[in-house]
């Protein structure tokens, strides 16, 4: 069933490989199975998979404007990865971009995987780039972006598990793992079928080993094998390729026929149009701006006017005690965020990773963080305990509350980053003071048409990332989406030197290290005003929160908080009713209603196969006080499934944030009523 509140109750940390080192080689103690070949790793990965899936000749002539994709099983310490990277860039045209997707059970320590990069260094270069992003050893999809045309999708847990939530057409397999005898768990009939599940007519596949089970499995999932010699002392060798119609069950085609899983056949993006330069519409814009596509970026007032406009935001997240979808979502938006912030602004000019601590401001929160650390097993670096006098030594100021330490989150100046973005990405047309009134679909043209000012535009796809405003365009009206008042309290600090609190802190509110001489605390959370102008009620509930977290907080920068001036600023945070963003194709509200009115009864497979979407057009909203986690992921996603690239993120989380659930969740809630 489409609804996301199903849990997984694996841990999150992952068991990390155990290495014993012979020399230059890397045995896994667990399995008795050596990484790479004792004498010469990287020619046997030019052998075996460069070669045996036609790789440089490909590449050479690669043409086309999508990404060319690869998936590998055990991903280890990367050297196929690294090998292909040179291989790619010495051999591809300037314009094409590799994609690779690799999955790994038991991943390295950043120090082991540094000690096997040492014995190459004719890879060092790419080496650096991997170990720069090297993610933490916690399940789940991580996207890294090693070189600006070179992705990688490290699929951490198992394999056959993992890929079964890929969403991706895989262009070559790379089959590597450690024997099949050794290690029987993963060359399983499942990863047989998530690997046909992910193939088309042209996916081939190489694999070192050539044992009869890997045979016969490769075969009745669909794949033409053929033996070949082997590398060094090994005699054969398969290869082969993908032959859809032998296979049980046509490629990518869902077998639920559930909506919020269909991937879109890619189309033509044509010209492109980005509504809403907020940070939503500029992380877009961003996104297609690196994999080299043009687009409008149009904006009604300036970058980052409305909800994206404060000084400075919280990069944060609130986890679950269980592992829900959501917890999931939030945590690969967070590290997902911090590499994007990392790449694009390494000086951090517009951020900082100083930490994030969620205080514990009664017994109620402070059972539900033991509980959540117990349940989750998350590793410290990402989140630990602090008691009152750890968190009071690292804000610089007393306080009595015990509290969760994120130290790679921190705060962003959402305001200038969009300004930032929105100017200088090359392909992007800003178009500021472009407010759009109207959108229309020419189905005689086939083309979006769009009304700003007393201009009428034409675009073959439109991304709507105008927060509530999106609300207001015609086939809009139906998205369940709010707006939330959110006043933010400025005070002008005396003495610059004060750097109190040293991390962020948040209770009920939040309040962030001073920046540019302003102290920045809040927000409040008002459903119910659209008044713009600030109010000293909502002031001094500011005032209120900041007291009960840091008591001592403004006295000691030297500020009489019963004179304050009322300073600050208002935003409208857009929020859906689960919390959860609205990222995904825009789905026919009306005919969606029709075709799914049963659906809960009779079982998605009464309705049609593809289901009835805007052609072209893409929603990208909601992302409420959490966008910050949650926009550059969400807007990576949205790329990437219109450009019909691999997506980001696993397949129940992209169900998670598509905005065609609630139209679904309405479906089911009025005909239970109605029974
Ligand atoms: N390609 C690697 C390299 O360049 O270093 C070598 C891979 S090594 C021979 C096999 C890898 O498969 C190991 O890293 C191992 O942890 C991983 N592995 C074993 N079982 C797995 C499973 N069920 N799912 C995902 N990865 C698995």
């Amino acid at each position: 069933q489409p609804e996301t509140t199903v849990s997984c109750h694996h841990p999150r940390t992952l068991q990390q490989a155990r290495l014993e080192w012979q020399q230059a080689t890397p045995v896994a103690g667990d399995f008795g199975d050596v990484y790479f070949s004792r004498d010469q790793g990287p020619d046997e990965t030019r052998h075996v998979f460069l070669e045996q899936n036609d790789l440089p000749q490909r590449w050479a002539g690669w043409q086309q404007k999508r990404a060319f994709v690869v998936g590998e099983t055990g991903f280890g310490t990367g050297l196929n990865l690294l090998v292909a990277m040179q291989v790619f860039l010495q051999v591809a045209p300037a314009t094409a971009r590799l994609h690779w997707v690799s999955t790994e059970l038991y991943p390295l320590t950043p120090d082991d995987l540094q000690r096997a990069h040492a014995f190459w260094p004719a890879l060092a270069e790419y080496a650096a780039c991997l170990q720069q992003c090297y993610p933490l050893p916690v399940s789940g999809f991580h996207r890294l972006q090693l070189h600006p045309r070179i992705t990688l999708d490290l699929l951490l847990g198992d394999a056959a598990e993992n890929l079964s939530q890929l969403q991706a057409s895989v262009d070559a397999w790379c089959l590597d793992g450690f024997a099949p005898g050794k290690n029987p768990g993963m060359w399983t009939e499942q990863l047989f079928a998530a690997l046909a599940r992910s193939s088309h007519a042209n996916t081939s596949f190489a694999t070192f080993t050539s044992a009869g089970t890997v045979k016969r499995g490769l075969q009745a999932a669909g794949f033409v094998i053929q033996k070949v010699p082997g590398f060094g002392r090994k005699r054969e060798m398969l290869r082969g390729h993908f032959a859809a119609d032998s296979a049980d069950q046509p490629a990518s085609t869902p077998a639920d026929n559930n909506p919020l899983k269909w991937n879109l056949p890619p189309r033509p993006t044509g010209r492109l149009a980005i509504i809403g330069a907020g940070l939503a519409g500029c992380a877009t814009a961003e996104a297609l701006s690196r994999r080299g596509y043009q687009a409008d970026l149009l904006e009604a007032t300036q970058p980052g006017a409305d909800g994206s406009g404060n000084r400075q935001g919280v990069l944060y997240i609130k986890l679950a005690v269980d592992n829900t979808p959501a917890s999931r979502f939030y945590l690969a938006g967070l590290e997902y965020s911090r590499r994007w912030l990392q790449r694009l602004d390494p000086q951090q000019h517009f951020w900082s990773d100083c930490g994030v601590v969620q205080l514990a401001t009664d017994e109620q929160e402070a059972a539900r963080q033991q509980r959540f650390l117990q349940r989750q097993q998350l590793p410290a670096a990402l989140v630990q305990p602090l008691s009152a006098e750890q968190v009071s030594s690292l804000a610089g100021t007393p306080t009595t509350h015990s509290g969760l330490l994120f130290s790679r989150a921190g705060w962003v100046k959402p305001g200038a980053l969009c300004h930032q973005l929105a100017n200088h990405l090359p392909g992007i047309r800003l178009l500021t003071s472009h407010p759009v009134s109207q959108l229309q679909f020419d189905a005689s043209q086939n083309v979006w048409r769009l009304q700003t000012g007393d201009q009428w535009l034409e675009y073959d796809t439109v991304i709507l990332a105008a927060a509530y405003a999106s609300r207001l365009l015609e086939p809009q009206q139906w998205l369940p989406v709010k707006r939330i008042r959110g006043q933010v309290t400025h005070v002008t600090l005396p003495d610059t030197h004060n750097r109190q609190p040293g991390c962020v802190i948040c209770a009920g509110g939040y309040v962030s290290p001073p920046a540019d001489k302003t102290l920045c605390f809040g927000a409040t959370f008002n459903l119910h005003s659209n008044a713009t102008e600030l109010t000293h009620e909502d002031q001094q509930a500011n005032l209120a929160e900041l007291h009960q977290a840091l008591p001592k907080l403004l006295t000691g920068l030297g500020i009489d908080a019963d004179h304050l001036p009322l300073q600050g600023r208002v935003g409208f945070r857009c929020t859906s009713p689960d919390y959860l963003p609205l990222t995904g194709p825009a789905p026919q509200h009306q005919q969606w209603q029709e075709v799914y009115r049963d659906w809960h009864k009779q079982g998605l497979s009464a309705t049609p196969d593809s289901p009835p979407l805007h052609q072209g057009l893409w929603l990208h909203l909601g992302h409420g006080s959490r966008g910050l986690a949650s926009i550059p992921l969400c807007s990576e996603l949205l790329v990437s499934q219109m450009l019909g690239e691999p997506a980001p993120l696993e397949q129940a989380l992209t169900e998670a944030v598509h905005p065609g659930r609630f139209i679904l969740r309405a479906l089911k809630r009025n005909n239970n009523g109605a029974a």
